[in-house]
């Protein structure tokens, strides 16, 4: 097949290309790996320099645009740009606020969920419309949820004429900000299901669905967790807003990232690779520290998940590290086959030293309980800022980062703290209070269904309430 424009390949090597609307739709990769554009674009020097000056809106659209090419104009993609972050509470989208003469905040935690998932789900929603306007296409987006994802996912997508989303959360299991997030939405086409039963059981329904001939066939099921590309490339933009606004493309910038399942960090990796001048970038980690084993040891083993005030780190394995191995390994898809599936057996695998070599651009580190406590003061002492447990993981390792003083250093600020009362209490004796704007949350009539935590009443759900 050819494909007039930016094209996308699988890690694997082994599925059809796809354009830009088709990897918007799609999931995995039918071998299972996850789809990359087959060339990063590339911006000049100069072209980046043309960039500064132009509102969040308009950057994004010329950033995109590369990755869009063939099926998305600049100006068209400035239009869905314009409606996703009309939602944003703050003018700038994603401002910068300074914490000393080195370190800065990137607030990403602006959009209508308060997560930095917002940025990349609120345009998802817009693609997805986009994309299937004008074709009598259904899309039934099922997913499990801990609590972040399913709320950004359900604002983003919530009265979308072509699109029924079901998500699934473990009853009693998500904090009461969490669930009113998501079960307040009484959109007809959001259905929200209450599990009994843990996360892990409901992922595992979820991915049972996607292989189900009886339900992914009658039904075109999609994904919108962080493997699917154009979330992480809606996260490049950031990178650039940043680094333009602290003398980049001149001066180098560092980011700090808090990492979970590593979509934040790998858009900014992206962002390098088109050109963006990036000094370092830290990848943060909490006590599930599988990440900064591999990055600073070459060690990615799977030893299992601590429960800790920053859940949405709380991770086992990071879906999108097969992207960067892809590149490290010269971007063989038949070379991280094999690797992936070795992995999948083994639990474990080694990055060898020409591979850390060539991800020299990311460090990493970890923070545990007292050391994120600690960052929270700072911030609150140092600059009277109150951040989320996630922030201060990033901040921490940022501040032990040994950066030299000139060079500017980005901490991405993911969620607000509001989101995190508990934990930001403990640390600061500050108990941040939600925004206005999401403060009718306990007022508001909810609505979902408890089911047992059976996989075929989940089945029979679905398939009773999904348009086909
Ligand atoms: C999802 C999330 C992260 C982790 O981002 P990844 O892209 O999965 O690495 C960090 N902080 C918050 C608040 C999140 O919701």
């Amino acid at each position: 097949m050819t494909i007039n424009g930016t094209d996308y390949i699988s890690t694997r090597g082994n599925a059809d290309a796809l354009d830009f609307a088709g990897v918007t739709l799609t999931g995995l990769a039918r071998d299972g790996g996850l789809y990359v554009p087959r060339h990063w674009p590339q911006f000049s020097t100069e072209d980046i320099k043309a960039m500064r000056g132009l509102s969040y809106v308009e950057l994004a659209a010329r950033v995109m645009a590369p990755f869009t090419a063939g099926v998305l104009s600049e100006s068209e993609l400035k239009g869905l740009c314009s409606t996703a972050y009309g939602s944003f509470a703050h003018s700038a989208i994603t401002p910068l606020v300074q914490l000393d003469g080195q370190h800065w905040l990137l607030e990403l935690f602006h959009g209508p969920t308060l997560a930095f998932k917002d940025v990349a789900l609120q345009l998802l929603g817009q693609l997805f419309e986009r994309f299937l306007s004008g074709t009598d296409k259904k899309l039934t987006i099922v997913g499990a949820t801990s609590g972040d994802t399913g709320s950004a996912a359900i604002d983003a997508v919530a009265g979308l004429a072509q699109i029924e989303i079901f998500m699934l959360h473990p009853h009693n299991r998500v904090s009461d900000v969490q669930r009113r997030q998501m079960t307040t939405i009484l959109a007809p086409n959001v259905h929200n299901i209450a599990i009994e039963g843990s996360f892990d059981d409901a992922q595992a329904m979820v991915k049972r669905m996607f292989s189900d001939k009886d339900v992914n066939g009658p039904l075109t099921l999609s994904a919108v967790n962080s493997i699917n590309w154009a979330r992480l490339m809606a996260q490049v933009v950031y990178y650039f807003y940043a680094a333009l606004r602290l003398g980049g493309p001149e001066r180098k910038i560092a980011f700090s990232v808090p990492t979970g399942n590593f979509g934040d960090v790998f858009a900014g990796y992206v962002a390098a690779q088109m050109g963006l001048p990036i000094e370092q970038l830290i990848v943060a980690t909490n006590i599930n520290d599988i990440l900064h084993r591999a990055l600073s040891k070459g060690d990615y083993s799977v030893l299992g998940v601590t429960p800790t005030a920053s859940p949405s780190m709380d991770i086992q394995v990071s879906s999108n590290f097969e992207r960067l191995l892809f590149d490290l390994e010269g971007r063989d898809g038949s070379t991280t086959a094999a690797r992936m599936k070795w992995f999948e057996q083994m639990g474990k695998m080694v990055l060898s030293p020409d591979m850390r070599k060539k991800s020299a651009l990311l460090s990493s580190a970890r923070a545990d309980a007292d050391q994120m406590a600690a960052a929270m003061r700072w911030a609150y002492g140092a600059a009277d800022q109150i951040i989320d447990p996630h922030t201060a993981i990033a901040l921490h390792a940022a501040r032990a980062s040994g950066i030299k003083p000139e060079t500017p250093i980005v901490t991405l600020a993911t969620a607000h703290p509001a989101k995190f009362p508990d934990a930001v209490e403990n640390a600061t004796g500050v108990r941040p209070a939600l925004p206005a704007r999401v403060s009718h949350l306990f007022d508001r009539e909810e609505r979902f269904d408890v089911l047992p935590g059976t996989y075929d009443a989940v089945r029979d759900y679905v398939l009773a309430r999904a348009v086909r």
